[in-house]
């Protein structure tokens, strides 16, 4: 595969940094994560949201202290260059990533250490099932005052690691962070939504979690496309419990339904309605087949 390094598309093995780093040593650094979609015809390869992508890893940059290479636009064109140079022509995951490449020791945030790379790979599922089993983490989520969870942080996912595998250790598929607090704040790497008597509910970005552009786009369909009311409020743990339905959501995970939660089952532990039908829309619009969402559909192929 061919990567984007530090201004150059490389060969996969010529894209490495020093044990030395800053970024392997302290995890000083913030990533994106996006994703590629045939079109429902075959014809073409569309990424999915790229400038909010982009305009998020902007910002994660800005708080961090670090930097892009480019402009907004720039860094949108090195996202579509690498899958033309790749000549992708099936589903992808593209993973830009702004690092701190300063190998001296001690860990200091400054703008002209940034390295960027982008690379991509291919990828169909994130979980290999239809509905998953999920646990409430004994892990707090990171607060955004310790290590800021808005952003997209390398060393955050310490925290999401830790969760997944106590989550796997005790036989389930993925864990849900708490807050501080104790109310719910998200996956491992996906947002988290409930249904209850036809209403949707998602604990708002400022419950230490992402800024998250699968949530955002949920949230859009949700409420313009399909008439549905979504309420962003912090959720408690027990109304997980309680849930008609319950999936999460991510770039990676798409729409993932939730089966059961520390062993309770959620609805009738089938996939509800509401989840079903986002995500049959979900789908239809990244393979561009909604019209009036085209707009967040970038082709890669002229
Ligand atoms: N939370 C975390 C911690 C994540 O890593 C991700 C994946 N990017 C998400 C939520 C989902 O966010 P998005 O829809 O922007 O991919």
């Amino acid at each position: 595969m061919i990567t984007y390094f530090d201004g150059k598309f490389v060969d996969d093995a010529e894209a490495v940094i020093s044990v030395r780093s800053r970024a392997l040593n302290y995890g000083l650094g913030c990533f994106g994560g996006i994703r590629g979609y045939v079109s429902a015809d075959g014809a073409q390869l569309h990424v999915f949201r790229v400038a909010d992508h982009v305009t998020r890893l902007m910002h994660s940059a800005r708080v961090l202290h670090m930097r892009l290479p480019g402009s907004h636009a720039e860094v949108c064109g090195i996202v579509t260059e690498l899958l033309r140079r790749n000549e992708v022509r099936h589903d992808v995951y593209v993973r830009p990533l702004v690092l701190n490449g300063s190998t001296k020791l001690a860990p200091v945030m400054r703008e002209e250490d940034s390295l960027f790379t982008v690379y991509c790979l291919p990828l169909q599922r994130y979980m290999d099932k239809d509905a998953i089993d999920v646990c409430v983490s004994s892990w707090r989520r990171a607060t955004d005052n310790a290590i800021p969870a808005r952003t997209k942080a390398t060393g955050l996912y310490l925290n999401s690691a830790l969760a997944r595998r106590e989550a796997h250790d005790n036989g389930f598929d993925e864990a849900i962070f708490l807050t501080e607090y104790g109310k719910v704040s998200e996956g491992s790497a996906e947002h988290v939504f409930i249904v209850r008597d036809g209403v949707l509910y998602t604990p708002p970005s400022t419950e230490d979690n992402l800024d998250g552009i699968t949530r955002r786009s949920l949230i859009t369909l949700a409420t313009e496309d399909l008439g549905y009311k979504v309420v962003e409020r912090v959720i408690g743990r027990t109304e997980l419990y309680v849930s008609d339905e319950l999936f999460l959501c991510g770039t990676g995970a798409q729409i993932q339904p939730v089966r059961t939660v520390d062993r309770r089952t959620i609805g009738d532990g089938a996939i509800g309605p509401v989840t079903r039908r986002l995500q049959e829309h979900f789908n239809a619009v990244v393979r561009g087949a909604v019209e009036h969402r085209r707009g967040w559909l970038t082709p890669v192929w002229t």
